[in-house]
């Protein structure tokens, strides 16, 4: 029989996990921008200046790492400044991202540039990526093996741009950034921190296109990334 004794310590037990999944999160991306030369740095990660996206993006190659591979027409690595001080992480590419090579391309897509444009901001200044590159087959959404895969390289690619702010769109990318099963309403509206930058995580525009009462929460998001952008300049 399962007490209140039980329960409890399941709870503890649970926060605890979460926590340390928290902290893994960012302590593999999240180093300070000039760290000491004697700290041991984990392998997914960056000094200043010693990776360039182009360098990564050789390294993925034609990657056939996860099974993913194995439907895509395209990886789609990445879009935008390298230099970004706003970084946007989408969920995995859709049927004509893996027709174009190039993320948040399609319907979402325009409505991600609009938003971008909303804060005064285009799409060649920000920087756009996935949590996965390859297109998961009929849009599922991408499996923790898949997610944990591409992870490093993510993670190699925050390190070379080394934007100001994050923001995650939609549950899977937040879920995957943060490392975490909270559900994405427990977290936008909030800040966490993901190395040097802050993450803000908002909705999906494609949970917009469907549910367009969710604009209102995503203004307040962008505006709140429009703020951290001007306060940190
Ligand atoms: N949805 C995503 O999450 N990423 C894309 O690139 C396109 C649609």
């Amino acid at each position: 029989m399962d007490t209140d004794r039980d329960h409890l310590k399941r709870e503890l037990l649970e926060q605890i996990r979460e926590r340390l999944r928290y902290y893994a999160s960012i302590t593999t991306v999240g180093l300070p921008r000039r760290s000491s030369a004697s700290v041991q740095q984990p392998a997914s990660s960056l000094q200043e200046g010693a990776e360039t996206l182009e360098v990564i993006r050789e390294d993925l190659g034609e990657c056939t790492r996860c099974k993913l591979h194995e439907n895509r027409r395209t990886l789609v690595y990445g879009v935008g400044n390298p230099n970004a001080d706003l970084m946007f992480v989408g969920e995995g590419p859709g049927y004509e991202e893996d027709v174009q090579g190039i993320p948040f391309v399609g319907p979402a897509g325009q409505l991600l540039t609009k938003i971008i444009e909303a804060i005064q901001l285009t799409r060649d200044e920000v920087y756009i990526a996935n949590v996965v590159k390859c297109r998961p087959p009929s849009n599922r959404d991408p499996e923790p093996d898949e997610i944990a895969t591409c992870r490093p390289f993510l993670e190699r690619q925050v390190a070379a741009i080394r934007p100001r702010v994050i923001c995650t769109l939609g549950r899977v990318a937040t879920q995957a950034m943060l490392s975490t099963e909270k559900p994405l309403g427990r977290m936008r509206g909030q800040q966490f921190s993901f190395g040097d930058a802050v993450l803000v995580p908002t909705y999906h525009p494609a949970a917009l296109l469907r549910d367009p009462s969710k604009k209102r929460d995503t203004w307040e998001d962008m505006k709140l990334i429009r703020a951290l952008l001007d306060e940190r300049r």
